[in-house]
């Protein structure tokens, strides 16, 4: 590892040590951007602005989007205001943010422009299933609209076929639609519909959760095979014929459905793929443990985190198949965190020493009140590890602690 290892910025060191109160931008209120802004206002005087920009009012932890579905939460329980979730003295600007001018240190907004000492880059990803032809008439968890919808078609849904599509990656929590296809077939065996529905998994994946390694992809389909739901995989779309109900695939074969739900493709932002940041995998390419953007105009004072950049892992399972890190609340979290200290770090004119170290982990529903931790090392070499333990309700009661410490208020 220690051939990627950052040096110190010495130029932006001396710049914003000899320049007064900084001034830090945060695009993008999510995980990693609140992150970034609450460990950035603990270490650092109230002289020094921090802001966070979002387009929406309100956050909320993804991994609350399948209770919606069941109809076992509200949106109001799986959310909370930005303003209540930021430490007291960060400012939160409700805007959508329109155009970034990296030389200029400028970020315009539907409210105006907005000038910046540093900034970071957290706006996610935005989903599309327009990529797809004909995938627009599928329902999907993936977002709060998309699980609201859902929550009535799945409580009349008595009988016939599910299909839970993966067209593209990579996506968002990779365990996530193994866990939603898990938890509705527990909700239909508690309705006694499940010799009415069959439900299955196709996926453009080889195996699930691939970047955990071949345990954690056998550990979850030998769970999909106890629960007698379907899972093929390797299967690339052509298209969604919603007029037959059938999706058709490049191997020639189709998948027949009653009720179709999908992981819409993943697309980053416009405003990113507009300012150039795009590398060719359509993500932000960063340096793996300090987020920074090399750019000749970021001068070392631009960083992004999260969902919206792609991390390249230095180890890998099959030579030829190169591997990238998950996207996952986590992950953008700590590198908030690392973010927040360098930048914390060249401020206060001392040399930046936090790292991202390329760990995380994520809870596994697994139905009937259960749920497995799965914690990664994903610089590890010669290939990622994955571990975990026996599914468990004390598991469970972790993810439930989790979710609420995420929404639990700063002010
Ligand atoms: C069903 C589901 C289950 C999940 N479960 C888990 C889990 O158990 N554990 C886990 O770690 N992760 C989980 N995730 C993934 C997690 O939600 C994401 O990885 C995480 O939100 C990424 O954080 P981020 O800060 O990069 O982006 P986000 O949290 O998506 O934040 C980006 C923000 O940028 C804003 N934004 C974007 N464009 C603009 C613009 N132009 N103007 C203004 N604002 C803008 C958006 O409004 C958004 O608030 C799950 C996701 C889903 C869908």
């Amino acid at each position: 590892m220690s051939a990627i290892l950052p040096q110190p910025n010495e130029d932006a060191l001396k710049t914003v040590k000899d320049s007064g109160p900084a001034n830090i931008l945060i695009l993008g209120g999510g995980f990693g951007g609140i992150a970034a802004a609450n460990t950035l206002r603990r270490l650092l005087p109230a002289v020094h602005t921090i802001a966070v920009i979002d387009q929406a009012p309100r956050f909320y932890v993804g991994a609350g989007k399948t209770w919606l579905m069941l109809g076992e939460r509200t949106g109001a329980e799986i959310s909370a205001e930005r303003t209540v979730l930021l430490e007291p003295g960060v400012e939160f600007l409700q805007s959508e943010i329109l155009q970034l001018d990296l030389p200029a240190r400028c970020v315009v907004t539907a409210a105006g422009q907005l000038r910046w000492d540093f900034l970071v880059i957290a706006l996610g990803t935005v989903m599309r299933q327009e990529a797809v032809p004909g995938l627009a008439c599928a329902h999907t968890f993936y977002t709060v609209e998309g699980a609201e919808r859902l929550r009535p078609v799945l409580a009349d849904f008595a009988q016939g076929e599910i299909v839970l599509l993966i067209p593209k990656t990579p996506y968002k929590c990779p365990a996530a639609p193994y866990e939603a296809a898990l938890l509705l077939q527990h909700f239909f065996a508690e309705r006694s519909r499940s010799r009415t529905v069959q439900l299955s998994v196709y996926t453009v994946e080889g195996a699930p959760m691939a970047t955990g390694g071949p345990a954690m992809g056998a550990f979850v389909r030998e769970a999909l095979a106890r629960q007698s739901i379907g899972f093929f995989p390797q299967k690339t779309v052509v298209r969604v014929d919603g007029q037959t109900r059938r999706v058709e695939f490049t191997d020639g074969t189709a998948a027949a459905y009653d009720l179709l739900m999908c992981v819409p493709p993943h697309e980053a932002p416009a405003v990113v793929r507009s300012a150039g940041l795009l590398g060719p995998a359509g993500w932000i390419p960063v340096d793996p443990l300090t987020m920074e953007i090399k750019s000749p105009t970021s001068a070392g004072r631009v960083f992004a985190i999260g969902d919206v950049t792609a991390v390249p892992l230095p180890g890998r399972f099959k030579p030829d198949a190169g591997l990238s890190l998950p996207k996952a609340g986590v992950m953008a979290e700590t590198q908030g965190e690392v973010v927040a200290q360098r930048i914390a770090a060249l401020v206060n004119g001392t040399a930046p020493v936090a790292t991202f170290d390329g760990r995380g982990y994520c809870f596994l529903e697994t139905g009937g009140d259960t749920a497995v931790k799965a914690e990664g090392s994903f610089f590890a070499l010669p290939h990622p590890v994955m571990t975990k333990q026996t599914p468990s309700s004390g598991q469970l009661a972790d993810k439930l602690a989790w979710v609420a410490r995420h929404l639990a208020p700063r002010r």
